[in-house]
């Protein structure tokens, strides 16, 4: 997520997809990305814009402002910006940080950080599988890091984020049933598998770069 982004406001609008819907295979397929970026990512913009028609005061704000400011938002707004604005903010990403499965590693400053912070990648892989995997229910695991370039794994139930005045998030992984049920069925564990080898670690490595 570049800092243009960042900046966006009211009326949010679509991103399309950073390569071709084909571009994730054998991970992700066409038809489970047509679905969960054309539909479900679609109707989280389209609901958080529908709640925002009504409160012209919010208009103005990022999509980061508002789910860090949630608990100062009209209490009547919490709730569809807590759903909706995270489901947009914690998509976007998700798409932006996968590439095409082709061999690529952490990189630079992030590659020791995760060595520092979690003792090796495959130490890190592990907890990060854990993270996914026992995320009950539909939710997010995430690699994120403080400002000062400590990293940590989050999970999230829902659309929620994890607190983004203190943690700038690097990827995460929808665990959901919409992004793998209709290639993979129940089998989350391979669906988390394969993820690991769509994580696009030259961007990761720029977002941890560009913290805070
Ligand atoms: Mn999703």
């Amino acid at each position: 997520m570049n800092h243009e982004m960042n900046k966006e406001t009211y009326p949010f609008v679509m991103r399309p997809l950073p390569y071709e819907y084909d571009a994730l295979l054998p991970v992700i397929d066409e038809e489970t990305l047509h679905f969960h970026h054309d539909k479900h990512y679609k109707t989280y913009v389209d609901n958080l814009n529908n709640t925002l028609a009504d409160y012209p005061g919010l208009q103005q704000m990022s999509l980061k402002e508002l789910l860090i400011g949630l608990e100062q938002l009209p209490a009547a707004a919490q709730k569809p910006i807590r759903n909706n604005g995270g489901g947009v903010f914690n998509h976007e990403l998700y798409f932006d940080a996968m590439k095409s499965p082709v061999g690529q590693e952490p990189v630079g400053t992030l590659a020791e950080a995760i060595n520092r912070d979690f003792g090796s990648y495959k130490q890190w892989q592990e907890k990060m599988k854990q993270a996914a995997m026992g995320q009950f229910g539909s939710g997010w695991a995430w690699l994120v890091t403080d400002c000062a370039g400590k990293l940590s794994i989050v999970q999230t139930a829902n659309q929620e984020v994890p607190d983004l005045a203190i943690y700038t998030p690097l990827f995460l992984v929808d665990v959901w049933e919409h992004a793998y049920y209709l290639q993979y069925q129940n089998r989350r564990a391979d669906y988390v598998d394969g993820w690991f080898g769509l994580i696009n670690w030259r961007k990761a490595q720029k977002r941890y770069e560009e913290r805070c």
